[in-house]
């Protein structure tokens, strides 16, 4: 059985362990105020498992300086885990969306703290321009700059569900075109599994895809129901019903056992931070308890990271 630091997959912090040589901590901010969902661009509507918060871990700072959340935020983990070093993380919403003066002010600020040694930017596959793209390419040459794209599914039928708004053919597009344009940039993917009629085959082949691409890193998320989106309505009325624990255990698996070891793996499912907004399923509420056992779920089926690559 191969493992990486104990564990049957290759996490993320031991990716970053390598590249800073020791570990560092993500500071959640919250800049960006919307996406071209929420602005119904070309008829486009909020995606079916968004809340109003735009997947932000601390929606409540958003009202402070970028400064005022990197002090506090850094300041928290400093005193919860005795942290040096830190990425900030640009998380909520669609952070390329707003003119990309915008973010290169933003990245200025973050590279002024010595401790910050490096940013990570969350965005979606249509809101790439070649202004963005030369921004994070200019960084990126002497610091380290890690790209989310939010992908969730490569197959259309599934995306047109979440009305995410755009293509798999244009998530390939941005990852291909950020790989050539920007190649001192880290790019990573965010993955959604337990979607309406997905197959195990399905996350198989995504993650065959995910080896064809220059995909350094993966973030799997399972699709919860939060209060207050339109998924909470179709669950509400019978329409949707959330992946079983031992399904989704099993996807996990079977994409892991079929992705390529050189591909970091940021977490195995998704985790509401605002608990009191979690409609189900419970499982997905118990953060630790939910991690162990897909670990020891993994184990107990003999199962690691590459194992199915011939
Ligand atoms: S998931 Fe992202 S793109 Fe979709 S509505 Fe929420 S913030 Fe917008």
């Amino acid at each position: 059985m191969k493992e990486w630091n104990g564990l049957p997959y290759y996490p993320i912090s031991q990716f970053y362990k390598e590249r800073f040589g020791e570990k560092v901590y993500k500071v959640p901010v919250s800049t960006a105020e919307t996406c071209p969902n929420r602005e119904g661009l070309r008829g486009m509507k909020t995606c079916n498992f968004c809340d109003v918060w735009g997947s932000a871990a601390y929606p409540e700072i958003r009202e402070r300086s970028l400064r005022e959340q990197i002090d506090q935020n850094k300041q928290k983990m400093a005193e919860a885990y005795h942290a040096k070093k830190f990425l900030v993380y640009f998380q909520a919403y669609t952070n390329t969306f707003e003119k990309s003066s915008r973010l290169a002010e933003q990245l200025e600020i973050a590279f002024s703290y010595e401790d910050i040694v490096g940013a990570v930017i969350g965005t979606r596959p249509d809101c790439i321009s070649d202004a963005v793209l030369k921004l994070w390419e200019g960084w990126a040459r002497s610091r380290f700059v890690a790209i989310e794209i939010g992908v969730q599914s490569f197959e259309n039928q599934q995306l047109e569900w979440m009305r995410r708004g755009h293509s798999s053919e244009k998530s390939i597009w941005a990852i291909n075109k950020i790989a050539v344009e920007c190649p001192s940039v880290n790019l990573g993917i965010h993955l959604m599994f337990g979607l309406p009629g997905e197959t195990d085959q399905d996350v198989i082949k995504a993650a065959e895809l995910v080896n064809q691409l220059p995909i350094q890193n993966v973030k799997l998320h399972n699709l919860h129901v939060l209060k207050n989106t339109p998924l909470a309505e179709d669950y509400q009325m019978g329409r949707f019903t959330p992946i079983d624990r031992e399904v989704y255990f099993e996807r996990c698996r079977l994409f892991l056992q079929h992705l390529s070891e050189k591909v970091a793996v940021h977490r195995l499912a998704a985790l509401s931070t605002r608990a009191d907004e979690l409609i189900a399923p419970d499982w997905t509420a118990r953060k630790m308890e939910m991690y162990q056992h897909m670990i020891d779920y993994m184990r107990a089926q003999n199962s690691w990271q590459s194992q199915n690559i011939r």
